[in-house]
């Protein structure tokens, strides 16, 4: 980061962004800022989806969309720390990053912290689905996004007993008592297994949850980033972000690993779990770690038509078009660390009692990808202490079904429009 001018504001409304991170929320960002009439241009060090917008579960689910930090997931971390087939995985290290997050995660792993953080997405996942209609319809500007967001339902989660099944029940009560809604029922053995044959004799009671999404991720984000280009945005790939100079009245420079300049009248940083590298110098102190997860494809004899989630196994199921993607685990370590193969077979071991007729070793597309996570569990969206550079990230596990929503509060907050109120609980300077 570097700053050669003492800082004027920023115009009312840029006329040029760049949008730095082809994800799903630079995606969502650039095509706000294109509903407000500003041409923007998106660089991405690799190319669209290249993070974790590509092969995690799609979910669009108000009733899930939680913080996670939670009571529940501190003693995960104790067992996480012996083994390494715990859902939660975090390896013995002394990286300072990795040690200053889990002292603020533990913090706010308490049912105070907890329900503050909730009361905050209650209201964004009110918001959230509007926010994808605006993308589809096409706004004002057209071009909206061809790619289906599908209905879940019935959107299933399975148990191996009715015990198990307790833990959802009571953090939906949570989650209601804090001003989400969830509309829900509860199902026997037999009752899911019939819902969807996939399931096996493991699953012995389930819930049904009720108006809840899901979208194909990776042709979601590539038709995102269709409309976008349509709009008429330049797409750059290849192009490493290495710094970001503030020029005060003249904009910033948005410089490349190669040395290659773009000039704008503002940035958008939204490079996932990689933000804190060049948002940090503007002023973002909140650690932005990578929370790993991994996924699969197989082909089960009877597809499933919509998701199943097991909360127990912390595995999330999502039908794609004829395969069925299979991802959980949260390991926190380097985003940059090779897929470990043991975490899939952890997946996969805890998956294969509760289906019955898949061929577990015919599996594709194996993938790790970063969960961007914050300590509070709330994203980071909006204006750095320089008014030229905002950020948009720090979204989780729920980076997918909150993308759109952030977009527009992000480019809404750059254009001088009105954002709402609980914005300022995701303020990137708290
Ligand atoms: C297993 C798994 C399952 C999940 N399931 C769900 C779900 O069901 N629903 C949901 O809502 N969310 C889910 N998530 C979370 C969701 O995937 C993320 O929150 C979301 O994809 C984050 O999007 P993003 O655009 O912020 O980051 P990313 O998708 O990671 O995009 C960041 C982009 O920035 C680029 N980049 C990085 N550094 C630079 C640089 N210096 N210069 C230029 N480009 C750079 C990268 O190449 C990348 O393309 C899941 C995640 C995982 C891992």
């Amino acid at each position: 980061m570097s700053t050669n001018a003492a800082a004027p504001r920023a115009p009312k409304s840029p006329e040029h962004v760049v949008v730095a991170g082809a994800g799903m929320v630079g995606l969502s960002t650039a095509w706000f800022l294109q509903e407000r009439g500003v041409r923007v241009t998106v660089v991405d060090r690799t190319g669209v989806a290249a993070g974790a917008s590509w092969g995690n579960a799609g979910w669009i689910s108000p009733a899930l969309t939680l913080p996670l930090p939670e009571p529940a997931v501190l003693s995960y971390g104790l067992r996480a720390m012996v083994s390494p087939s715990s859902p939660v995985y975090v390896p013995f290290s002394t990286d300072r990053q990795l040690l200053r997050f889990l002292v603020g995660f533990a913090r706010n792993c308490t049912p105070a912290r907890w329900r503050a953080a909730m009361a905050v997405f209650a209201r964004l996942n009110r918001d959230a689905l509007g926010a994808y209609g605006v993308l589809g319809d096409g706004g004002t500007a057209g071009h909206g996004v061809v790619e289906e967001i599908r209905d879940a339902d019935p959107f299933l989660a399975g148990f191996a007993s009715e015990q198990d099944r307790k833990i959802l029940v009571d953090e939906l009560a949570h989650v209601v008592s804090s001003g989400g809604a969830v509309d829900y029922e509860l199902l026997s053995g037999a009752e899911i297994r019939s819902l969807e044959p996939t399931l096996g004799d493991g699953v012995q009671s389930g819930v049904r949850m009720l108006g809840q999404r899901f979208v194909n991720p990776p042709a979601y984000v590539a038709s995102l980033a269709d409309s976008v280009v349509q709009r008429g945005a330049d797409l750059v790939t290849g192009f490493e972000v290495a710094d970001v100079v503030d020029l005060g009245a003249g904009g910033v420079d948005v410089v490349a690993r190669t040395g290659e300049r773009l000039r704008a009248d503002a940035v958008v940083l939204a490079t996932g779990t990689w933000l804190g590298d060049l948002a940090r110098g503007y002023g973002v102190k909140r650690v932005v770690q990578a929370g790993r997860g991994y996924s699969f494809t197989v082909v089960p004899d009877e597809m499933p038509k919509n998701p199943i989630y097991f909360p127990v196994q912390r595995v999330a199921c999502t039908p794609l078009g004829d395969r069925l993607r299979v991802a959980g685990m949260m390991e926190f370590r380097s985003p940059d660390a090779p897929l470990d193969p043991r975490r899939i077979n952890a997946i996969v071991e805890a998956a294969r009692p509760m289906f019955t007729g898949v061929d577990w070793t015919a599996r594709r597309e194996e993938w790790v990808g970063s969960r961007p996570c914050t300590t509070d569990g709330l994203p980071l969206v909006g204006a750095t202490r320089s008014p030229r550079v905002h950020v948009a990230g720090g979204h989780g596990m729920w980076g997918i079904a909150l993308g759109p929503l952030t977009g527009r509060m992000v480019a809404d907050g750059l254009t001088g429009h009105d954002v709402p109120s609980y914005a300022r609980h995701l303020d990137p300077l708290r």
